[in-house]
C-alpha cells in the first residue's frame, strides 16, 4: 500500500479538491491510505478563533462563522444541496461551537487543539463524501483512533507502541474491502480520549507515522512545488529541483527550516526504508523529488532561510565564567520551556543563542535565570543555513545584510544576520528618535 498526503493548497477550493480527485482516478483499485490537512489557510483563521475564546473578547463565534461559510462555499461547488454531508459538516461545526459557549479553560494549549482539529475534520469529510460521490470509494477514519500521542498539547508526541496496533488494526481490513482509506494529517488523541496536535504543520508527519505503521511501500506528498528545491522559491528567483535526495540531506534541510516537508517526518521513514516522493498536484506525471538512499549525492548549494529569530545574549552577573554547571541551569530552564536553540557560541563569561521569537517562552526565559545571569534580546533576525556551500552563494547572501554571527561546520554555513536598514527607514527611525 501507499501513502498520499495532501496540504491545504491542493484543496483550497472546490477546483483544487476536483484536481485531488483526478489524481486519486488514476490510482483506483489501489490500496492507498490518503491523509488530508485542513483546507487553505483554515488553521490560521481557526487560531484566530481559539485566540478570540482565550480573551473572551466577543469576536469568535464570528470569525467561527466565517470559517463556516467559506466551507459551505467550497461544498456547494461539489455537492447538490440535499447531500448529506452539510448535515456531516455541521455537527462538527456544532461541536466547537460548544466549546465556545462554555468558559475557556485555564490551558491555551488544550483548548487550541479541541478547537483546532475542526479544520482537519471537516476537510477530511468534504474529501471523502466527493471521492465517494464521482465513484471512488473511500472510508472515512477518525486519525484520533489510530495516532496516540502523550498529553503534550499543541506539540503531542507519538506513542508509537499503541499507535502502531491501531494503525494495523483499523486499517488493513478497511483497505481489504476495498476502496481508500482517508483520514487527517495533524490530529492525535490522548490514552484519555482529548485531541491533541502534532504541531504546526504536521500533517507531513502523520503521514509518516501511518506508513511507518502500515510497512507503505512509499509515500508521497503533494504539493504546489516540483518538488524540493534548493531554496525557497518565495525568496529566491531561479531555484533548481533537486530530484534526489538522501534521507540525510533531507532531515538536515527541514530541521534548519526548510518549510517544504515538516522536521519529524523523515525518521520514520529512514527507519524503515519508505521513499518519500515531493511531486506536484499541478503536474502530477512529473518525477518530483525522491528521497531515499542512505548513499550522498553531490548537491547544489542548498538554502533554508528561518525568519523571526531572537539572538540572546546571555552574561554572568558576577562575572564567572560560562562553564558546565551553567549550560547544564541554561539548557534545562531551555528544554523546560520547549525552546529550541538554532546556534550557539560562548565567550570566557558570555553565551549567545540564536532563538525562534517565541516572546511569552522568552519572557519566561529571561526571568527564569534572572537570578545569576543577564538577558540581552535581539529581535527580527533571520538565520540562513547554507548546506553545500560555495564562496560566491554566501556573498550573495551577505548583501544588504549585517551578519552577527557565523559559524561553518564541514559543509554547512549558518549566519545570523539582520537587514541593513534602507536609506528611507533610517529616515523613518532619524525622524521617530527626535520624537
Ligand atoms: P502544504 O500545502 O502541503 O501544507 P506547504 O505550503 O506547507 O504545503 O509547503 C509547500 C511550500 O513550501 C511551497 O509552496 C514553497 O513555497 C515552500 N518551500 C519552502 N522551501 C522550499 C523548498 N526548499 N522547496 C520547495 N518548496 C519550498
Ligand atoms: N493544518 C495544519 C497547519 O496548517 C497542519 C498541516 O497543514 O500540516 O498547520
Ligand atoms: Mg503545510
Amino acid at each position: 500500500m501507499q501513502v498520499f498526503k495532501f496540504g491545504g493548497a491542493s484543496i483550497k477550493d472546490a477546483d483544487a479538491v476536483k484536481n485531488v480527485a483526478s489524481i486519486l482516478e488514476r490510482f483506483k483499485n489501489q490500496p492507498l491510505v490518503i491523509i488530508v490537512s485542513a483546507m487553505g489557510k483554515t488553521t490560521n483563521a481557526l487560531e484566530e478563533v481559539v485566540a478570540a475564546h482565550m480573551q473572551q473578547s466577543g469576536k469568535a463565534n464570528a470569525l467561527l462563522n466565517v470559517v463556516k461559510e467559506n466551507h459551505y462555499a467550497l461544498m456547494r461547488g461539489l455537492f447538490a444541496p440535499e447531500d448529506s454531508v452539510f448535515a456531516d459538516v455541521n455537527d462538527t461545526f456544532v461541536e466547537a461551537e460548544w466549546m465556545l459557549d462554555e468558559s475557556p479553560s485555564n490551558s491555551y494549549d488544550y483548548t487550541y487543539d479541541q478547537i483546532i482539529c475542526v479544520g482537519e475534520l471537516v476537510s477530511s469529510k468534504i474529501v471523502s463524501a466527493y471521492l465517494n460521490k464521482i465513484g471512488l470509494k473511500t472510508h472515512w477514519l477518525d486519525a484520533r483512533d489510530v495516532v496516540i500521542t502523550d498529553n503534550t498539547y499543541r506539540e503531542g508526541w507519538v506513542n508509537w507502541d499503541k499507535t502502531k496496533p491501531n494503525a494495523l488494526k483499523i486499517v488493513p481490513p478497511l483497505l481489504e474491502s476495498g476502496g481508500f482509506v482517508l483520514t487527517q494529517g495533524f490530529i492525535g488523541s490522548t490514552t484519555e480520549n482529548f485531541t491533541t496536535t502534532l504541531g504546526r504543520e504536521g500533517s507531513d508527519y502523520s503521514a509518516a507515522i501511518f506508513s511507518f505503521c502500515l510497512d507503505a511501500e512509499s509515500m508521497t506528498i503533494w504539493k504546489d512545488v516540483p518538488g524540493v528545491l534548493n531554496a525557497d522559491p518565495r525568496l529566491f528567483e531561479n531555484t533548481l529541483k533537486l530530484d534526489r535526495l538522501s534521507y540525510r540531506e533531507a532531515i538536515e534541510m527541514t530541521y534548519y527550516g526548510a518549510q517544504v516537508i515538516h522536521p519529524k517526518t523523515i525518521k520514520p521513514l529512514q527507519n524503515k526504508s519508505i521513499p518519500l516522493y515531493v511531486k506536484s498536484f499541478l503536474d502530477p506525471e512529473a518525477p518530483g523529488t525522491e528521497i531515499s538512499s542512505d548513499t550522498e549525492e553531490t548537491y547544489p548549494p542548498i538554502i533554508v532561510v528561518e525568519k523571526n529569530q531572537s539572538l540572546l545574549h546571555i552574561i554572568t552577573t558576577d562575572y564567572s565564567f560560562v562553564a558546565e554547571q551553567h549550560m547544564a541551569r541554561l539548557f534545562a530552564e531551555l528544554a523546560g520551556l520547549r525552546i529550541f536553540v538554532n546556534m550557539m557560541q560562548n565567550t570566557a563569561i558570555s553565551f549567545s543563542i540564536c532563538v525562534p521569537t517565541i516572546p511569552e517562552r522568552i519572557e519566561s526565559f529571561v526571568k527564569g535565570v534572572s537570578d545569576e545571569f543577564k538577558v540581552k534580546r535581539e529581535d527580527g533576525l533571520e538565520l540562513i543555513t547554507i548546506r553545500h556551500f560555495n564562496e560566491e552563494t554566501v556573498a550573495n547572501l551577505k548583501k544588504g545584510k549585517i551578519v552577527l554571527f557565523e559559524e561553518k561546520i564541514r559543509n554547512t554555513l549558518q549566519m545570523v544576520v539582520k537587514t541593513v536598514p534602507t536609506i528611507e527607514r533610517r529616515a523613518v527611525e532619524l525622524e521617530r528618535a527626535k520624537g
